[in-house]
């Protein structure tokens, strides 16, 4: 298998040796690259010896290699730990097809169809994580089969690590959740009593999910927030973390009161205030921006006039969705009030400028508080792909302000912090799992050259990200 792999891979192979010994002493040495272990540190000329699918050792040139090895010049090369994604939907593709509730396509794309698709194929999106660099993936809210993808995922080489928060608790009526949810199964479901919660929080729990996700923060629902209280003493009880969407600056203050570890959005209705900040850092709470999901929105109301804007020089993108975003013009009459557009198309754009500036300005004040803030894209709604979405998010992050060699930890470390795996990967380190990028130019300099990336490895296998998995050969 390693000679084949090898035989795609484009980059200069230095030594293979020891062909009559046992193949279970050889490794595999990545030599010279400039390396970002994801703790903030850096190696020139870098050696990262590779054994079993885990980092045996890194160190610099003078890192010694004894016996039998396979060795990959690198030289003149970065490389990073695997990107992670802190927040992505496997129920949503990235169109409206997977969120009847903001342009009904149904009629056309059968919801119930497109779920059942999206629960037996979650491979659907598993290469273009992996083909972009993202070697792990947090979904934050979803069926209760995403929970599942934790395990089957794991052991997965073509797929990302995934950590699944399963079914959300909100205070939206089930009657305005029906677009969102199966006959069959809820993603979503109305936090109608405190007792109603706690089996929520114990079902989820059970199921091993990642975090118990709560999806909006009515302040004013008396009955949602005696539910919500019981919820988060629940969580707790369960040894889970409450992890929230609440973008209001007020509904994020009442989630860190209610000991919140991870707010899965900025806060964009008014600036973060001291308040705030002690109470995040009392909650010791991660903060996970999505600054360019409502670009997404808008960009995917765009293109059903002038056509979706796709730029995946690598063809990481999915056949199915590309097929899909594509023929975006096709769904305008899908539009409730198509004689509208030209204006909603102009106010939306005003209304995202907006946030945008807010989203901009809190990031830098949470950045400077010293609060955790992880890469996050919320992919899988309209406009925000799979996969590529991520390069769009640091590039916003790197624009609102964040230095670069910053955005590389948030987009690997403290992905990791939020998955609850920094103990497995996220960082280049002895004993961590080998999922890592190798780029063509320096991404601690200009977040951009993120997209230079040529290879990719997940669990200590290396290969191409501008070629499918199925063109690579097979294990023999
Ligand atoms: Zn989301």
């Amino acid at each position: 298998m390693k000679k084949n792999i090898l035989a795609v891979l484009g980059v200069a192979l230095i030594v293979s040796c020891g062909t009559n010994q046992q193949k279970d002493q050889e490794f595999m040495v990545l030599k010279g690259a400039t390396a970002y272990d994801g703790n903030g540190g850096v190696i020139s000329n870098s050696v990262v010896i590779i054994r079993e699918g885990k980092i045996e050792a890194i160190g610099d040139s003078s890192l010694e290699i004894h016996g039998n090895s396979t060795q990959i010049d690198l030289s003149g090369k970065f490389i990073a730990p695997g990107l992670v994604d802190a927040h992505v939907h496997f129920a949503q593709t990235g169109f409206f097809d997977g969120r009847p509730d903001a342009l009904d396509l149904r009629d056309s794309i059968d919801y119930n169809m497109l779920q059942s698709h999206l629960q037996n194929y979650p491979d659907r999106y598993y290469e273009s994580y992996l083909r972009s660099g993202v070697t792990a993936v947090y979904d934050v809210g979803g069926y209760p089969w995403s929970i599942g993808l934790q395990v089957s995922a794991e052991y997965n080489l073509n797929a990302p690590h995934v950590a699944a928060a399963g079914p959300l608790i909100t205070p939206v009526s089930d009657q305005n959740l029906l677009p969102l949810n199966t006959p069959g199964q809820k993603q979503l479901v109305n936090l109608r009593s405190p007792e109603f919660g706690r089996q929520v929080v114990r079902q989820n729990s059970s199921l091993g999910s990642t975090g118990i996700k709560i999806w909006q923060i009515a302040l004013d629902d008396p009955v949602f927030m005696e539910g919500l209280r019981a919820v988060a003493d629940e969580v707790a009880l369960q040894g889970n973390k409450l992890i929230v969407h609440a973008t209001g600056l007020d509904q994020a203050k009442e989630a860190l009161r209610l000991g919140a570890k991870v707010l899965v959005h900025s806060v964009d209705d008014q600036p973060v205030d001291e308040e705030f900040i002690t109470l995040a850092k009392q909650a010791g709470a991660l903060y996970c921006p999505t600054l360019v999901v409502m670009r997404g929105y808008f960009n995917a109301f765009k293109s059903l006039k002038g056509g979706f804007l796709l730029e995946d020089p690598n063809n990481t993108v999915d056949v199915d969705t590309r097929k899909l975003i594509q023929s975006a013009t096709l769904f305008y009459d899908y539009l409730p009030n198509p004689e509208g557009y030209s204006s909603m198309i102009t106010n939306y754009e005003s209304y995202v400028n907006s946030l945008e500036k807010t989203m901009a300005e809190n990031i830098m004040r949470v950045h400077q508080a010293g609060i955790p803030i992880a890469v996050s894209t919320d992919a899988g709604n309209p406009g925000t792909l799979h996969g590529i979405s991520i390069y769009d998010e640091m590039e916003a992050m790197q624009q609102a302000g964040i230095p670069a060699a910053d955005i590389l930890v948030m987009a690997t470390k403290n992905g990791a912090r939020t998955m609850e795996r920094e103990g497995d990967f996220g960082t280049l380190e002895a004993g961590k799992m080998a999922d890592l990028i190798v780029l063509d130019a320096d991404p601690a300099a200009d977040i951009r050259n993120m997209r230079s990336i040529s290879h990719v490895m997940r669990g200590g296998l290396l290969r191409p990200v501008d070629q499918p998995f199925e063109d690579n050969p097979k294990d023999e």
